[in-house]
């Protein structure tokens, strides 16, 4: 009887493990080798000659193809025609008198259709076995390379869950009573609690967001990068507007609209305002940082550097106009 072809040789669970695996890769590799024919050294039913893959496939079920090689079908480089009519199934035929024989002093060899020049690598068959996991692109996007390292790698770690957190040691059997140093009513550390919910944290984003000038809300650390693309393409500055008259000033006066504003999360205060003539044309403007101080202080202020602008410029006849409920009588 003869000996079953190893390409045709399954697992069984009689086996090792160890061999599982090999014989899962050769399933893989398999389609992807061709042998070129030469003297005919291939099997004829097992090795992939023809361009189709192993031709036992095609035989009727229950056929047992022996190990016949490829030369018992070629005499003196000339196909056996009557032998390949009495054998092979008749649609293969054709296929098969056309498959070129190379050189017949030399074995048949095999190619690697992978690769451009047909030869094998260790690496390409890894590159057709590995299981690579789905590539994710939020994790991905955490090693820019113009952040440090360490910022890179403390943002990888949170988001793979990799810090030594209260509920994360827990989970290792750790009985611990959790209490978190951001809050002054401690509460449980946690990844969330500690990145996003933790007063210190909710801080941290709201300075942030008020210095882009946009409301955040539900910030989720495990969202995926299209998520997070969609947020912030969602945020806008928060812009309210009404509609306004500006009147003109009478003849020979001058108009100045003033301003004044502070922000007491960003410690920073400002004063600005503008100088307008009859015409309603531009005569002066300024805007000023100050060292920071109230809303109305702000807009003290930005009266009285308009006052010495105009007072150095000799202007005079002056008009104010602000919004400064506390500075208009
Ligand atoms: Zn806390």
């Amino acid at each position: 009887m003869a000996r079953v072809n190893s390409i045709a040789r399954s697992w069984s669970s009689s086996q090792s493990q160890s061999w599982k695996e090999p014989l899962n890769c050769r399933a893989t590799a398999e389609p992807h080798m061709l042998w070129k024919i030469n003297s005919g050294s291939s099997f004829f039913w097992w090795d992939s000659w023809t361009g189709l893959g192993p031709l036992a496939v095609f035989l009727q079920k229950g056929t047992m193809p022996g190990n016949t090689l490829v030369n018992e079908f070629i005499h003196e480089n000339k196909r056996d025609t009557e032998k390949l009519l009495n054998t092979v199934p008749a649609p293969l035929h054709n296929l098969i008198e056309r498959i070129h024989i190379n050189d017949p002093s030399k074995p048949d060899t095999c190619i690697w259709t992978i690769n451009s020049d047909g030869k094998f690598t260790c690496a390409s068959p890894r590159e057709l076995t590995r299981k690579r996991k789905d590539t994710n692109d939020t994790l991905n996007n955490l090693w820019y390379k113009r952040l440090p390292f360490k910022i890179a790698f403390l943002n990888w770690r949170v988001m793979r869950k990799k810090l030594p957190l209260d509920d994360i040691v827990s989970k290792f059997g750790q009985n611990i009573v959790s209490r978190c140093n951001c809050c002054p009513n401690p509460q449980s550390e946690t990844l969330d609690h500690l990145f996003v919910h933790g007063d210190i944290a909710k801080n941290i984003w709201q300075y942030f967001a008020n210095s882009l000038g946009i409301k955040i809300s539900n910030i989720n650390l495990h969202l995926s990068w299209r998520d997070i693309c969609v947020i912030v393409d969602n945020y806008r500055n928060q812009i309210s507007s009404c509609l306004m008259y500006w009147d003109r000033p009478i003849t020979q006066q001058f108009k100045i609209n003033t301003d004044g504003s502070s922000l007491i999360q960003m410690k920073k205060a400002g004063a600005g305002g503008i100088r307008r003539n009859k015409e309603g044309r531009m005569i002066l403007a300024y805007s000023e940082y100050l060292e920071f101080c109230s809303n109305n202080r702000a807009e003290i202020e930005a009266a009285l550097i308009g006052l010495k602008y105009s007072s150095s410029l000799g202007l005079n006849n002056i008009i104010f106009e602000m919004d400064s409920k506390l500075m208009v009588v």
